[in-house]
């Protein structure tokens, strides 16, 4: 059986954002250590974590099957489950500073949740808390650059608000609008003239 399940590039590249944002996460919370080694092993965990669910549920002890690799469990159950990721995130994020390794573990989590992410709009979904939940939006696969789009829109977002209280994303919505409005009024400034001719006659 062919398995959907979104590509492995579109996780690396997903876990690489995310990797980015623990990064920057970890520098603000002034828990890099010396250099920001911690802050780059974290970014490099998070990378790591972003095929995690996939590759921690592999058997790799165990003998190949007609080439492939068996699973020791469910394709996306245990290693897919929403609340470890989200404790181990938790218990890293409160540890920073005081258990060395948790910028690492904090990275590793955050590329974990962002597979899962990446997993969630497709229809076999994700068992967040209790059921799998999907939000049937497509068959993984396709639209693999929405998903890595938005996994990177994300991480900036969240790294503009954490180190710029949001400014560069009220910035960027603001030039949206502003072309937006731009755009509405040359196409009334085109229709004005034939008014203005007629004005000027009478
Ligand atoms: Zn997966």
């Amino acid at each position: 059986m062919k398995e959907p399940m979104a590509s492995k590039k579109a996780h690396q590249a997903s876990g690489l954002a995310a990797g980015i944002l623990a990064a920057v996460i970890v520098v603000h919370e002034k828990a890099g250590g010396p250099y920001q080694l911690l802050a780059m092993l974290a970014l490099l965990a998070g990378a790591w974590g972003g095929t995690a669910p996939d590759w921690l549920e592999v058997a790799w002890w165990r003998k190949k099957y007609r080439g492939k690799r068996r699973l020791w469990i469910a394709h996306r159950s245990l290693t897919h489950w929403g609340i470890p990721w989200v404790m181990l995130l938790w218990y890293a994020y409160t540890s920073f500073n005081s258990v060395w390794w948790a910028p690492v573990a904090f990275g590793f989590a955050a590329g974990g949740l962002m597979h899962l992410l990446t997993d969630w709009p497709n229809p076999m979904g994700v068992p967040w808390i209790y059921r799998r939940h999907s939000l049937s939006m497509w068959r993984s696969g396709n639209l693999e650059f929405v998903v890595i789009l938005l996994s990177w829109g994300l991480c900036a977002g969240v790294a503009d608000g954490l180190l710029f209280k949001g400014a560069n994303t009220t910035k960027l919505i603001a030039l949206c609008q502003s072309q937006l409005k731009s755009f509405s009024e040359d196409a009334a400034t085109k229709a004005a003239p034939r008014q203005l001719i007629r004005q000027s006659k009478t």
